[in-house]
């Protein structure tokens, strides 16, 4: 493993997923037709929207991140437990915006306790999977540590095996990425989701871009592999409507992993909510220094401090 530029790759990923949470949010829930109709090409960060943000204000998939991003830096490491208090702080917060299978599992732990919610139901949306980026920078080199924290984390809300393969197939490209490995890499793994779960089959583009995890997923990974500027990438998903919001992070979290910081435009940087620059920053350095440590104890070169 080799940590030259971890930082920065998972730091654009981060801030690029909230640039595209914020760029969204104006279109979100809205048709490609109204969205050309109003907009034209929507390509800045004007707020608005059914939530009336102010320019740059990000919503709850971001929210969402940084309070697991948080819970995990509180314990040094996932907890199942502290990221369940940190959704239900959360909650309690009034945020701009919650979905509703989210909102259902927070409520149910907050009622019962439980942990895990009950395999099935409307447990397919991808909320859980949108959260996936602590997880993934936590457990950046083992596997199985990933593997379990990223599903554990899912099924606080969601318990649905299209809703945790999409979480880790993405947290799995996100790995590859930050880690600066090839982008074949990143394909054999897209091209594995689809032969666990033909549902994901991204080629060719179906063409929606609903809440539904596997509609969320085919529309981040057909931009993403076709589309190599992490600008044009995140303003066509945006523009294509539906949940422009959460798509939109997806699909800015992977190509702001794959471009760097320099690849996320300054107009955008300027508008974006300086406080989740911050948080973005302080969470990416301390959740590297953890999955360093992780590597170091398993006895992989550690490199230099991060
Ligand atoms: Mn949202
Ligand atoms: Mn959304």
């Amino acid at each position: 493993m080799n940590w030259h530029g971890t930082h920065e790759r998972a730091l654009a990923a981060y801030v690029g997923f909230a640039m595209g949470d914020a760029l969204g949010a104006t279109v979100e829930f809205m048709t490609r037709e109204e969205i050309a109709a109003r907009h034209g090409e929507h390509r800045d960060m004007v707020g608005g929207g059914w939530l009336k943000l102010k320019p740059g204000q990000v919503t709850d998939d971001t929210q969402m991140c940084l309070a697991l991003g948080n819970a995990i830096l509180a314990r040094g490491g996932f907890d199942r437990q502290a990221a369940a208090d940190a959704f239900a702080a959360w909650l309690r917060g009034r945020p701009v915006d919650v979905g509703n299978a989210v909102r259902r599992g927070i409520q149910n732990f907050m009622s019962t306790g439980a942990l895990e919610m009950a395999p099935g139901g409307t447990g397919a949306g991808n909320g859980a999977a949108v959260r996936v980026l602590p997880v993934a920078l936590l457990h950046l080199t083992d596997d199985t540590a990933f593997e379990q924290a990223c599903v554990a984390q899912c099924r606080l809300t969601h318990h649905h095996p299209l809703a945790d393969a999409a979480a880790l197939a993405l947290g799995r490209i996100l790995r590859l990425l930050v880690r600066g490995e090839e982008l074949a890499a990143c394909r054999r793994e897209a091209d594995a989701l689809v032969e666990r779960h033909p549902e994901f089959c991204f080629d060719p583009y179906p063409g929606r871009a609903s809440g539904y995890v596997v509609d969320t997923v085919q529309t981040v990974l057909h931009h993403f592999f076709t589309i190599d500027s992490f600008e044009s990438c995140v303003i066509r998903v945006v523009n294509r409507g539906e949940d422009a919001d959460t798509c939109g992070a997806l699909a800015g979290m992977l190509a702001g992993a794959r471009e760097g910081l320099l690849a996320l435009p300054a107009r955008w940087l300027k508008k974006l909510d300086p406080m989740v620059w911050e948080a973005a920053r302080r969470q990416v350095y301390g959740l590297l220094e953890l999955a360093r440590r992780e590597a170091e104890a398993q006895g992989q070169p550690a490199g230099p401090r991060v």
